[in-house]
């Protein structure tokens, strides 16, 4: 039968740190953090501490008691360490000071003056101390969200071991015979592999929640990024409206709404600058291109609700599309546009009036759910050319001949799949 004696509780409690140090090793390999190796190391030099009491009886007490009471302390900076690296903090150097105050002063209770009681009382203060660190830097890093509270109590039950043992030795002095069964530093050890379990479970915790917020991060990035590929995709680069890829979708998604919404006109309007090769020939292309865009930004100053789009088609053309109760309003809109564009007094003198103008082609629809979008278009394209051909700066409102009378059976327009408003 094993005997309950301390040497093979330390030989327990080492196993134990040993699996937990590796499986810690296990994690840090798919990851590379480094908290998570410095954690590892933690369990690992505890466990090699652990290892070394249980030969206590072979080996010389430089090794066995020194050297144990050593790795079983690094221990616990090496978890303060990884804490640090995990929570990116600073880290203080009163771990290591006290580290080698009672490796000094252990040393001196063991060579100049022999006293095992007290060399307990001085590996259990600077022990607590150091997980005492430990537990102020964690609460003070997850005090505003409760976090780590696990990891606390886990670095709490271990302060609260050594403190118990502190005081405990005053009563139960340690036992000179280091194979007696049944002692007090027997139950001492057990709570050990306890607080160390706990540690493992806690960190598991701290590094699951890091990925976990990586991951997020990622996501939000990649959202970011998605949109502005998105964006740029339909995105005019010169003007900075929606481009012509972009205005088949928002078409087919328009003319839906303005389905869902009954009784709304969809106005749908193209313009050209008026005479703009001319423009570009006196005035070079690049003030051209600064024409285009202070009248894709009276667009934007324009066109500001939900509903509204401006593209620019290409070339000097654009389209606008918003919808409304009544076609009066999307002519009056539409002509306030024309004379914004009129009102900038862009210098043009090969253009009659002498200022930048432009010519727009307009239809106003109510749609049904047979609408043909093309046909739209084509009667917008229309009013446009007539615009053109009949003076220039102007509204030309689109009117289908079939319907210049519009009969009172509505089927009678089903050629174009909706009503066309005059
Ligand atoms: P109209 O009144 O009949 O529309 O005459 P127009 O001269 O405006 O029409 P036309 O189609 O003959 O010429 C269009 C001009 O638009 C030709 C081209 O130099 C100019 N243009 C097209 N795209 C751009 C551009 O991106 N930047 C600049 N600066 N000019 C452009
Ligand atoms: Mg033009
Ligand atoms: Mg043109």
């Amino acid at each position: 039968m094993l005997s309950l004696n301390l040497s093979n509780a330390y030989f327990f409690s080492a196993l134990v740190e040993l699996t937990l140090g590796v499986g810690m090793l296990a994690q840090w390999h798919s990851g590379k953090r480094r908290y998570l190796l410095l954690w590892s190391y933690g369990f690992l030099a505890s466990a090699a501490g652990h290892l070394l009491v249980t030969r206590r009886d072979i080996l010389p007490d430089l090794f066995s008691i020194l050297g144990a009471n050593f790795g079983i302390t690094l221990s616990s900076v090496l978890f303060y360490l990884g804490t640090c690296a995990f929570l990116r903090r600073r880290k203080s150097k009163l771990p290591w000071l006290l580290l080698g105050l009672e490796i000094a002063l252990l040393i001196g209770f063991t060579y100049v003056r022999y006293d095992t009681d007290a060399r307990v009382y001085i590996y259990t203060a600077c022990q607590a101390a150091i997980t005492s660190v430990n537990v102020a830097l964690l609460l003070a890093a997850g005090r505003e969200r409760n976090r780590y509270l696990d990891a606390c109590a886990a670095t709490l039950f271990f302060t609260a071991v050594m403190l118990v043992r502190m005081v405990g030795t005053w009563f139960f002095p340690a036992p000179q015979d280091f194979m007696a069964s049944g002692n007090f530093q027997l139950l001492f050890s057990f709570c050990l592999v306890l607080a160390h379990i706990g540690y493992a479970l806690a960190f598991g915790n701290m590094h699951a929640s890091a990925l976990t917020a990586r991951l997020n991060e990622r996501a939000v990035e990649l959202e970011s990024a998605n949109r502005q590929l998105e964006s740029l995709s339909v995105t005019d680069p010169l003007t900075g409206l929606y481009n012509r890829r972009h205005f088949d979708d928002v078409i087919e998604r328009t003319f839906n709404r303005t389905k869902e919404s009954e009784g709304d006109v969809l106005a749908f309007s193209i313009f050209d600058i008026d005479h703009f090769k001319r423009y570009n020939d006196r005035y070079g292309h690049p003030q051209g291109d600064i024409v285009l865009q202070r009248i894709a930004e009276v667009l934007r100053q324009s066109m500001r609700r939900a509903s509204d789009f401006a593209f620019r088609l290409g070339g000097e053309e654009f389209c606008v599309i918003f919808s409304v109760h009544d076609p009066d309003t999307a002519l009056h809109t539409v002509e306030t546009l024309r004379k914004k564009i009129e009102a900038l007094a862009i210098p043009h003198l090969g253009n009659p009036g002498n200022v930048v103008t432009a010519s727009f082609g307009l239809t106003c629809v109510r749609v049904d759910s047979n609408m043909d979008q093309h046909a739209v278009y084509v009667l917008a394209d229309n009013a446009l050319y007539e615009a053109k051909s009949t003076g220039r700066n102007r509204v030309v409102r689109s009117v289908a001949p079939a319907l210049r009378a519009p009969p009172r059976d509505k089927s009678a327009s089903s050629h174009l799949g909706g009503q066309i408003l005059q």
